[in-house]
């Protein structure tokens, strides 16, 4: 059976460091990390994701703020925040929640965060910053994969690594980031001949395709680390894009879903924040 790799817990332990930090430094200046969020619309697993970020930042003793747009806003409304928050003293990190309404160009709006409180890695600046292999903020999703393997000492050096898609917030960055740590990667996408096959080389196996238990027990090879990105809505409950049940039997460790990557994401943005805030008072 496979050994959990349990994020809720990892990210747990993050955030309460992150805490304690705060805590001292609101003792000594009178400060503390702030992160908005621009929530435009009313996308109803965006209005959950930005509840619990604003409610998870608050508790680890972030200043949040969330701005609620309707969803016939003009993009230069939402630029005009944008510019306000860019320039807000208070304000260390700014995430603009996604999808934003089809009538909105999204790079446009990404582009306009200011790339040193781009706490989600979007802005191109810090994409290729990532490229290039000097990174300041590195998408959050992804991050968070590669702390957990770590918490976890999974080797990943000269290892195949197999990433199941593509996307600029999760697939590609995530491959970067494991290439950058030697191993060597495949990635996946919609148009993959023989999926199956290709998954089954895979040492390191993780999924960010958005399909519920689509990886299943005959994808994975003996003993796998599988990683399940993934976060769908199934018959009323959250499921991931693994088989979890038939898989854990396979791996030597795999993440649940929830409580594997999900919270590690917020963990990570607070962790962006918290870093974002200590460079804005260097
Ligand atoms: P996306 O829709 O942008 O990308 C999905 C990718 O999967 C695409 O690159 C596509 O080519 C690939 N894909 C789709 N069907 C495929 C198939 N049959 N075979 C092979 N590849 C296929 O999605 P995204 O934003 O990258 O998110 C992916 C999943 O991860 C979603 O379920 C999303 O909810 C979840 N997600 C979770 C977190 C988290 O915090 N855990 C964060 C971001 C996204």
């Amino acid at each position: 059976m496979a050994t959990l790799l349990d994020g809720k817990k990892l990210s747990q332990k993050i955030c309460a460091a992150l805490k304690s930090k705060i805590a001292k430094i609101e003792r000594l200046k009178d400060k503390k990390p702030g992160l908005a969020v621009v929530l435009v619309g009313d996308h109803s697993a965006s209005q959950i994701y930005v509840a619990k970020k604003e409610k998870t930042a608050r508790e680890f003793g972030f200043y949040s703020e969330v701005h609620r747009l309707p969803a016939a806003s003009e993009e230069k409304e939402i630029l005009n925040l944008i510019k306000y928050l860019n320039e807000s003293p208070k304000i260390h990190g700014i995430l603009v929640q996604l999808p934003l309404p089809a009538h909105i160009q999204t790079q446009a709006i990404l582009n306009a965060v200011s790339p040193l409180k781009d706490v989600d890695g979007f802005h191109p600046l810090n994409l290729g910053r990532l490229f290039i292999g000097d990174p300041l903020f590195i998408p959050c999703t992804p991050q968070g994969v590669m702390e957990l393997l770590k918490e976890y000492r999974i080797e990943i050096s000269g290892k195949s690594a197999v990433v199941i898609g593509r996307s600029l917030i999760v697939g590609k960055p995530l491959a970067h980031l494991l290439l950058g740590q030697n191993a060597t990667v495949t990635i996946c996408h919609s148009k993959t001949k023989n999926l199956e096959e290709v998954c089954q080389t895979a040492d390191i196996l993780i999924s960010a395709m958005g399909k519920p238990h689509f990886i299943k027990n005959s994808f994975v090879k003996e003993g796998a680390v599988v990683v399940d990105v993934g976060i769908n809505r199934f018959h009323h409950k959250i499921v991931g894009d693994v088989d979890f049940e038939n898989v854990q039997k396979k791996a030597s460790f795999i993440t649940p879903v929830p409580g594997g990557v999900g919270p590690m994401t917020i963990a990570l943005l607070l962790q962006n924040t918290f870093k974002s805030f200590e460079r804005s008072a260097s």
